[in-house]
C-alpha cells in the first residue's frame, strides 16, 4: 500500500547512525510519501546539525534546543545562540525541551532552569515548541500551565485523563509514534481513543522507537503509516491515508508550515 501526506514531526537524522546514509535516506523517504520532516535538536551542536539538514533538503525543518539530559552542559551565552538559530526561516519550534526524571540528570533544578528559560524564549518569539517529557508528568504539566506555549508533547506518554486536560487546558498536541504499536501500549491506545483527531500528530523519534513488527532495525519516517493503520483501528471511522491526511493537516498549521 503506498500512502501520501506523511509528516513526521520529530526526527533526528543528525544522529551518528545515519552518517553518509542521509542523501540515499531521504531520497526514499521522499519517494514513500514523506512530505514533511522536523529534525529535532538535542544540544547547541544538533541544533546546528539540524538546521544544516533544513538548508541542504527542502522537506526538512528543524526545532533548536537544548533537551534535559544535554541542560548540565550548557556554557554562557547559550540561550541567545539558540535565540539566534531560532531566526532562521527553516527553525519552525524550539525543541526538544522538557524534563527527564527516568535518567534524573543532570539535576532537577539545573533541568528546570534550562526548560523554563527555553519557553519563555519561545513564547517571545511565538514559536512552538517540542516537549520532551520522561517520568516527569506532574512537573512538565505544572510548568507548561505557567507559560502556556503552543506546541506539542513528544512521544506522550502520560495518562489518558492528563492527556485531555493538556488538551483541555492548554490546547496542545500529542505527538503519537511507535510505542502506539508494542504491546503493553494500554495506556496510549486509550489516549488515542479518547482525544480528538485534531489534537494528533505523527512522528517517529527515529532513528528510536521503531514500530511494532520492525523493532530492531533502525527506524526511519516512512514506517509511520504503521502507526497511522493503528490509530484508524483505534478510531474505527477513518482510514489510514484519512490518519496522515489530517494528522499533516495539524502539523501544517502548528508549525507554519505550508
Ligand atoms: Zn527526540
Amino acid at each position: 500500500m503506498l500512502y501520501a501526506h506523511i509528516f513526521d514531526t520529530h526526527a533526528h537524522y543528525d544522529d551518528p547512525r545515519f552518517e553518509g546514509l542521509v542523501d540515499e535516506v531521504f531520497r526514499c523517504q521522499r519517494a514513500s510519501g514523506v512530505d514533511y520532516i522536523i529534525n529535532n535538536a538535542s544540544d547547541e551542536p544538533s541544533a546546528r546539525a539540524s538546521l544544516a539538514l533544513a538548508e541542504k533538503y527542502d522537506f526538512v525543518y528543524a526545532a533548536v534546543g537544548v533537551h534535559p539530559q544535554a541542560a548540565g552542559e550548557v556554557t554562557d551565552g547559550w540561550l541567545v545562540r539558540i535565540e539566534s538559530m531560532a531566526a532562521h526561516p527553516k527553525a519552525v519550534a524550539i525543541g526538544e525541551i522538557g524534563l527527564d526524571y527516568y535518567y534524573d540528570v543532570p539535576d532537577r533544578e539545573t533541568q528546570k532552569q534550562v526548560f523554563r528559560a527555553q519557553l519563555a524564549l519561545a513564547n517571545k518569539l511565538g514559536k512552538p515548541v517540542e516537549i520532551h517529557d520522561r517520568d516527569a508528568h506532574g512537573d512538565v504539566f505544572d510548568i507548561l500551565c505557567e507559560y502556556h506555549p503552543a506546541g506539542c508533547l513528544h512521544r506522550y506518554s502520560g495518562s489518558p485523563e492528563l492527556a485531555q486536560e493538556i488538551v483541555r487546558k492548554l490546547g496542545m498536541s500529542l505527538g503519537i509514534g511507535g510505542a502506539l504499536t508494542y504491546k503493553n501500549s494500554k495506556k496510549e491506545v486509550e489516549t488515542v481513543r479518547l482525544i480528538p483527531m485534531e489534537y494528533l500528530i505523527l512522528e517517529t523519534d527515529c532513528p528510536y522507537l521503531a514500530p511494532a513488527g520492525r523493532r530492531g532495525r533502525t527506524c526511519t519516517s516512512d514506517m509511520i503509516p504503521v502507526v497511522a493503520e493503528k490509530i484508524a483501528e483505534i478510531k474505527g471511522d477513518i482510514t489510514p491515508q484519512e490518519v496522515l491526511d489530517i494528522t499533516c493537516q495539524n502539523a501544517q498549521r502548528l508549525f507554519g508550515i505550508r
